[in-house]
């Protein structure tokens, strides 16, 4: 099959592909709130039902229930491949009156436009395309509901999915014009010191002050930082002490950390684990530890790209590869070993502030180019 015959079927579809997005970014969905990313699941399996798409509903409580949909024969000899999305944004109910959709300059704004409601869309009208065009492959398209917060109920169901894929194509938004072929993994640590409170004009001495033993840590831990193997620590957040005059007996420090290489992960949880007091009449309690191994640029991830630059050439485009420090639910599947492209999903800019756009003329070719890859032609 021709990339051109795809590109065709799939430019038919573009005002469905634009009314639907318009309506999935007008049902806010936080992921806080499950009824809200319930409303926009609802929405979804309408279309879904259109296309024909079995449906597992993994049920959650305290989130928007995790989406399984299934297209294409139940067996084949191909290969089934993941198509991994969210439901959930980052805006909170109610942005839509001051964010509102809106086109300007071949431009589409509005809240979880690009991140990614815009993916959720694509994924749909590619699977939609290749069925029209009679391809048979078996197609997951997995629709989690809290990934801005980490997936902390998604990543089994995720993982145990992608375990039985043979691919996984991520439907975050692109990096510029290019396919993400590494992420770093991401840990997060809490640092909390007790030390012994005091005044610290009538009783210094007794004091033994958590703020400047803190200080001493997050020196500690920022050295752990090694650029050159695109490990980073960040001390982001600190609190502790009550006033001047009184000798701080807490303090809490939260640390961000990035690893490229998933050899890094058991490394820095030791060195963090193995911090140190100086002073020995504060207390220490560290936290947390690596929660998104990193996606490394495998093989199979570079096999997967060459393919996509390949159909992006036949369509006249220039694909490129990019690296980036943020995770993504890629990091679980690549983190597991199944060959992961990420970044399949929309072109714009702005994912979590207030200019979050997509690129309207690129809705169309990227969802091509997304067939083109299921299709696997
Ligand atoms: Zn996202």
């Amino acid at each position: 099959m021709m990339m051109s015959e795809i590109g065709k079927t799939v430019a038919v579809g573009e005002g469905r592909l634009l009314a639907r997005l318009r309506e999935l970014v007008e049902v806010e969905s936080p992921s806080e709130d499950k009824a809200a990313v319930d409303r926009a699941g609802a929405l979804v399996l309408g279309w879904v039902e259109e296309l024909g798409g079995t449906v597992k509903r993994h049920r959650q409580k305290g989130y928007g229930d995790v989406l399984e949909l299934l297209f294409g024969p139940a067996r084949s000899k191909r290969g089934r491949v993941l198509l991994l999305g969210h439901l959930d944004t980052v805006w909170p109910m109610g942005t839509l009156a001051t964010m509102p959709w809106r086109e300007a300059e071949g431009k589409i704004y509005g809240p979880g436009v690009v991140d990614m409601k815009a993916g959720v869309v694509m994924a749909l009208e590619a699977i939609a395309a290749v069925k029209e065009l009679g391809v048979e492959r078996p197609v997951t398209l997995l629709l989690v509901s809290e990934e801005e917060i980490g997936s902390p109920v998604s990543r089994g169901i995720t993982e145990k999915i992608a375990r039985e894929c043979e691919a996984v194509f991520v439907m975050e938004p692109a990096q510029g014009l290019a396919y993400k072929t590494a992420r770093k993994g991401v840990g997060y640590f809490e640092l909390r010191v007790q030390g012994v409170g005091a005044h610290s004009g009538v009783d210094f001495e007794r004091g033994h002050s958590a703020v400047l033993e803190m200080a001493r840590l997050v020196q500690t831990v920022s050295g752990f930082t090694d650029l050159s193997k695109g490990l980073t620590v960040n001390a982001g957040v600190i609190a502790g002490g009550t006033r001047s005059n009184v000798v701080a007996s807490e303090c809490v420090c939260e640390v961000d950390v990035r690893i490229a290489r998933a050899s890094d992960a058991a490394k820095v949880e030791r060195m963090f684990r193995g911090l140190k007091v100086t002073d020995k009449a504060c207390t220490l309690t560290v936290s947390g530890g690596i929660n998104r191994p990193p996606m490394e640029r495998k093989p199979g991830i570079v096999k997967l790209f060459r393919q996509a630059r390949g159909l992006a050439a036949e369509m006249g485009l220039v694909l490129e590869e990019a690296a980036t420090g943020g995770g993504s639910d890629g990091n679980f599947t690549a983190g597991i070993g199944v060959p992961t492209l990420d970044g399949m999903g929309a072109v714009g800019g702005g994912a979590h502030a207030a200019h979050e756009h997509v690129v309207k003329a690129s809705l169309v070719e990227r969802t091509a180019l997304l067939a083109g890859m299921i299709a696997g032609v």
